[in-house]
């Protein structure tokens, strides 16, 4: 294929990667970035503009702006992948989004912890090896009220170990109604396959009673699950058997009882008038043999999985050999610790942690924050009413009285919405009934200032 003169020309008038290191803006970038990202950088303006220029879709470019270009390819290229985002969506614990945000405590720890050498693995008493999970143990016994406790990266890895160690290759009763799907890939019966484990469903989608369970006890039964609905709710025409009645049961047969919790709150939520989550050291205190739950849902922490209950169950689960493939890592650990320490008075704990802060905070004061933001920002944004959520497997439909700013400019909601999400900081919104909603519920204290900033700038 034959070009015309004129592309030629342009083609010839594009810069070499060479020319370009050595100019004044070269010389720059090489000062601030890695130089691989400064000459890939480069190397793929150059590429895009010649793609250009053979395809005739653009005009050629003034030399500032090629240079803003290749700077733009080059900062990109320099900066992490994983960065912080405003969220704006009011869902507090938004998988997405890394579910809860760290106490100031809970950050200082991990840098403490991490930035030199730690006793992870060490008694200091004794001077010799010790046990990490050892570290958050205490505390984690005291809140749940718990003979002991143990930890893993993860709630799914907690419930994986926990039903490889006590019930490999023997049968776990579960009720239908409780083979949930969390998330994408957590759903009991494949993590009961995984773990070798077999299931063994009673009663109906809508109604299990006692006698199910009772029915279904035999010489392999290993162990009673009950598992927290998390993500939704079976309403109506409906029964399931309370955790006492379980506990009551598996005593008699001499079967061992766990309840998945999931979202382990330690604050009782509904002395707060939100939702009827249960609270952990009140299910322990019932007698149930173990309790498993995640590090970052009601409880506000890091990513981890928490199992708390009766010691001998506790030491089997320890022993297996995937305690040491599901592992707790040293910053997750310090991180937990120091959150475990925000709640050690409960009532206190929504002043220190942002979950937790963020669900109970007074509608009112989401409100001022709202017009904060929309009165920075200026024309098309306004205030209004909406409810939010809490997310991560929390509260299942439980709706929280909120206000947002509503963005209304000449763009339409999906490009305002693209927009703030491509943006730096990138801002994620929703949009609801054709308007572009920024729920004040999520956002915190310092992000409304670069948000109104964002907000200014698009409209
Ligand atoms: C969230 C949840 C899990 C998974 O916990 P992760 O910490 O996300 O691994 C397991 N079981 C229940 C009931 C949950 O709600």
């Amino acid at each position: 294929m034959r070009m015309p003169k004129a592309s030629k020309n342009l083609l010839a008038a594009l810069p070499s990667v060479d020319e370009v290191l050595r100019s004044q803006h070269g010389q720059g970038w090489l000062a601030r970035y890695p130089r691989r990202f400064v000459l890939q950088g480069i190397r793929d303006e150059i590429a895009h503009l010649r793609e250009c220029v053979k395809t005739g879709t653009v005009e050629p470019s003034a030399p500032e702006d090629t240079a803003a270009a290749m700077e733009a390819r080059i900062s990109r290229l320099s900066s992490p992948s994983l960065r912080p985002v405003i969220n704006a969506t009011g869902i507090v614990l938004h998988t997405n989004l890394g579910r809860a945000p760290l106490s100031e405590s809970a950050l200082e720890a991990v840098v403490r912890v991490s930035r030199g050498y730690s006793n992870l693995e060490y008694a200091l008493e004794e001077g010799k090896r010790g046990k990490r999970y050892t570290h958050a143990r205490r505390l984690i016994k005291e809140l749940a009220s718990a003979e002991d406790a143990t930890l893993f990266n993860n709630n799914a890895g907690a419930v994986l170990i926990a039903l490889s160690a006590l019930a490999r290759g023997r049968e776990v009763i579960v009720s239908r109604g409780e083979l949930v799907e969390i998330g994408g890939s957590f759903r009991i019966p494949e993590v009961m396959a995984q773990s070798g484990a077999i299931l063994r469903e009673v009663g109906a989608t809508n109604k299990t009673h006692l006698r199910d369970y009772e029915n279904a006890i035999g010489p392999e039964t290993a162990l009673l699950l009950k598992v927290h609905r998390s993500n939704y709710r079976i309403t109506g025409f409906s029964a399931e058997v309370s955790v006492e009645s379980l506990v009551k049961l598996g005593a008699e047969k001499g079967i061992p009882v766990m309840f998945d919790l999931g979202s382990g709150c330690l604050f009782d939520l509904k002395k707060a008038g939100i939702g009827d989550e249960p609270v952990v050291n009140e299910i322990v205190r019932s007698g149930v043999d173990l309790v498993t739950f995640s590090g970052d849902k009601l409880l506000g922490g890091p990513q981890a999985g928490i199992i708390a209950g009766k010691t001998a169950l506790i030491e089997k689960i320890n022993r297996h050999p995937l305690a040491r493939a599901l592992r707790i890592d040293k910053m997750t650990l310090a991180a937990l610790e120091a959150t475990l320490f925000d709640c050690a008075d409960i009532e206190k704990a929504p002043e220190k942690i942002p979950a937790l802060r963020m669900l109970l905070e007074p509608a009112e004061k989401i409100r001022g924050r709202a017009r904060a933001i929309a009165k920075k920002a200026g024309a098309g944004a306004q205030v209004v009413e909406d409810l939010s959520e809490a997310g991560g497997g929390s509260l299942p439909g439980v709706l929280l009285p909120t206000w947002c700013v509503a963005v209304k400019g000449h763009k339409s909601p999906n490009s305002l919405e693209q927009l703030l999400r491509k943006g730096d900081p990138p801002v994620i919104a929703r949009i609801k009934e054709g308007t572009l909603l920024l729920d004040a519920r999520t956002i915190m204290d310092g992000d409304v200032e670069p948000l109104a900033r964002r907000l200014k700038e698009i409209l």
